[in-house]
This record gives structure tokens, sequence and C-alpha cells, in this order.
């Protein structure tokens, strides 16, 4: 490929493209801000992201395996997941640090610059940095959510297409991934451990005021034991993409000369939040579009991959969080199913790692109904028995 390729943004996207196409012998450039910095991030990559790429796990970075879960239901209940696979938490210093590594190692060039706007000239770029004018032939931007950039190529993100997000990093230890859910909210909060520190955060969907997070996630940091930062303590904020179904439909991820990849494209589960390991797979993707002299065909690998399971959960994330099942929230029936169930924890286990995506999730429920009520009843009849007094399932 004799086409330079510019790419803004030095996230998990931009660094995988660049590593992709670095490898395949392209001449590529990341620009980047700030290379390697600390995003407000939960860092959690589910299984499926280690699959894909080994190295995650095999790289002497510093990360931590988490075997644990608890999610814990409005009501209070909890439910305890043993995984089978781990999640791995990253510090997204360190993540970043890593990536960016493997781009350069294959051959990408790295400029620390902020890119203020671009412009066709012809058929090439001239991109505008803070330090100088740079031009390329092809512009990928992976600037992420926030970046404004992307009203240049594509139309802006409604407000409703994002959620809010609010965090901590407190200075303590604990070896479980911990998930709290509120009644009536679209969102979550997090306790996610990593090496020397929890990342504590919640997100929700823009209904919420900053106020309302705030307050919903002090509780959240008492409820776990710690002291709660002072009113002034730093915390950290950012936008989480979670595109309603209406903008799955109208999205756009390439034109004539560029591509969005990463939260830049809106490549977020919306239901969950995760979007690390789509903002890798997306960057791989369009450097394979790219290497075959096929941009073309990078919105179609997208969707056919992971784009079509993700938008069907902008479908599914309004009935998960907000709806009644049974007479209870959801989430409350997910927690109790779970604790009465052994084969709906096994779902639970398996959605948390990232092996169970949206598409086949109506038919395995399906398929598991009977046995989960029969498990269910067993389960109510044992407790009522005095046989077991907490979780069914250890
Ligand atoms: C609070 C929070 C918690 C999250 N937790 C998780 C989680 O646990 N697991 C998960 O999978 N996902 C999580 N996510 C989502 C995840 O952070 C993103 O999906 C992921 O970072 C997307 O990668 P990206 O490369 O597309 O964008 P980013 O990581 O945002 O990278 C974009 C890069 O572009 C650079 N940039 C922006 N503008 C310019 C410019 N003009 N010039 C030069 N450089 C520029 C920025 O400095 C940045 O480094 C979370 C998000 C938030 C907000």
């Amino acid at each position: 490929m004799s086409q330079h390729v510019a790419i803004i943004g030095g996230g998990p996207a931009g660094a995988t493209a660049a590593e992709h196409l670095a490898h395949a012998g392209a001449r590529v450039t990341i620009y980047e801000d700030r290379p390697g910095w600390e995003k407000p991030c939960g860092g959690g990559l589910p299984f499926r992201a280690v699959q894909r790429y080994p190295f995650l796990t095999e790289a002497p970075a510093e990360h931590k395996a988490v075997h644990r879960a608890e999610l814990v239901a409005p009501n209070a209940d909890i439910l305890h997941i043993e995984l089978n696979r781990p999640l791995l938490i990253y510090s997204r210093s360190v993540l970043n640090q890593l990536l960016l590594h493997r781009a350069q190692q294959a051959g990408a060039q790295l400029i620390k610059d902020h890119i203020g706007g671009f412009s066709r000239q012809g058929a090439r770029w001239k991109l505008q940095g803070r330090l100088a004018e740079y031009h390329a032939d092809y512009l990928v931007l992976a600037a992420g959510a926030r970046s404004l950039l992307r009203a240049q190529l594509a139309t802006p993100f409604a407000y409703r297409d994002f959620m809010l997000t609010l965090g901590y990093y407190v200075p303590a230890c604990d070896d479980v991934l911990r998930i709290q859910f509120f009644e009536g909210f679209e969102g979550y909060a997090w306790s996610f451990p990593r090496i020397d520190h929890l990342d504590v955060g919640i997100c929700g969907k823009t209904c919420d005021s900053m106020a309302g997070l705030r307050l919903r996630l002090r509780r959240f940091v008492r409820s776990l034991g710690y002291s709660l930062p002072c009113e002034a303590a730093p915390v950290f904020s950012h936008l989480l993409p979670a595109l309603t179904a209406e903008s799955w439909n109208n999205l756009r991820l390439a034109g004539p000369g560029w591509a969005l990849i990463g939260d830049a494209a809106g490549l977020v589960d919306p239901v969950t939040g995760e979007g690390i390991y789509f903002a890798m797979r997306s960057g791989e993707l369009l450097a394979q579009a790219l290497v075959s002299n096929a941009p073309e065909t990078y919105p179609e690998r997208v969707w056919r991959e992971f784009g079509c399971r993700l938008a069907l959960g902008a479908r599914l994330t309004r009935l998960f969080y907000c709806e009644d099942f049974l007479g209870q929230p959801s989430t409350t029936r997910l927690v109790q199913f779970g604790t009465g169930s052994r084969t709906f924890l096994r779902l639970v286990g398996d959605l948390l790692e990232g092996s169970q995506s949206y598409a086949g999730l109506a038919g395995r429920l399906y398929r598991i109904l009977g046995r989960t009520f029969i498990e269910l009843a067993a389960h109510a009849a044992m407790r009522r028995a005095g046989l077991r007094s907490t979780t069914a399932w250890p």
C-alpha cells in the first residue's frame, strides 16, 4: 500500500489500526495529543479481547486478572459469580503505552501534536496541528468520543447518544469486580480492581444530571465501605458513546478517503459501555480493508462482525435497565435468577466474559427458560427447608 495514512488519536483504536497497517508495509503516522495518558475508563477487557489479542496477557505490562464478580440488584440482593475465564483490568495509561509501543515497533510514526482541523486539498488531506501542518492520502479519525473533529466528516452524535460518566481512583485493594444496578436508572456503578487502586465510577444515560450521578456514586462508594472522597476530591469524567437504535441505523463509518474507528465511530456496547475491544477490532478491520485496497468494505466488515450485535443491544438497553419483569426490575430478576439457577448463572457469566452476544441471547434464554424455572423452584424449596440460606451455586 503506497498511500500515507494519517491517524488522529493514539488510543486503542488508532494504535491498533497503525500497528496493523505498518505491519503490512503502509506508511502511517499517528497524531496524538497526550500519548499514553490515563484516559478516564474502567480499563476492563473481557475474555473475548484476550482471545483475539493474546499479547494482552503475555505482554510484561501490568494488569490485574479478575476471577470473581458481584452484581448487586437495586434491592441489594447480590449475585456472586466465579468467572471461568478472567477479566483483565488495565490502567489506561499502561494499556495505551503498550499499544502505542507495538504500533511504533511495527514501523508507525508517532507525532505528539494536537490536530485542530483538516481539509481536502485535491485528493490529499491537510491536517492543521498546533506545531505544524501535515499531509496525507487517507485520514482516519480515532480521536475518541469527545472530538469535535467528527462533525467535519459525519453527522455529530446527539446528546442522547451518550452516557455521562464520573469516577474516583480509590487507594484500596480488592479482588472482586463489583457492579451495582439502580431501579429505573439506565446505567450502573462499578468498582474495577486494578494492581494498586480501584477504579470506581458510574455511567448513566444523559437523562440524569451530573449532580444526580455524583450522589449515586457517593452512595455506592460508601456502600463498599470506603471513606468518601470529599466534595473537592479529584473526580474523573468523560463521555461514553451509547448510540440509540435510530443512530445505529444512520451510522456512517467511512467516506471517500476517510474512516472513523473506535469511540469516534460510536462503536461501544450501548448496554455495558464496553468499547476498548471494539475500538481495537475496528482499527484492525479498517487496516485489513485498506491493505486489501478495498476501503469501501470497512463498514460492512464492522457491521458483520459486531456492529449488528451492538445495534441490537441499543434496543435492549431500556428493557434491561428500566423495565420490570414479573413485577420486579429486570436487573433484580437477573440477580435473583442467577442466584437460584446454575443454568442462568452460566449465561450471566458468559455475558460478562463477552462470549455471549446479544444476537444469540433471545434464543438461549428461550432454550434455558424451562430448566431455569425448575432450578429456581428447587432453590426456593431448599431455602424454605432451610437447606441453603444464601447463593445456591458457589
Ligand atoms: C468512565 C469510562 C469507563 C469505561 N470503562 C470501560 C471498560 O472498563 N472497558 C471497556 O472496554 N471500555 C470502557 N470504556 C470505553 C473505552 O474507554 C473506550 O471505548 C475506548 O477508550 C475507545 O478507544 P478509542 O481509541 O476509540 O478512543 P480514546 O481511548 O478516547 O482515544 C482517543 C485518543 O485521541 C486523542 N485525541 C483526541 N483528539 C485529538 C486531536 N485533536 N489531536 C490529537 N489527538 C487527539 C486523545 O488524546 C486520545 O488519546 C469506558 C469509558 C469511560 C468514559
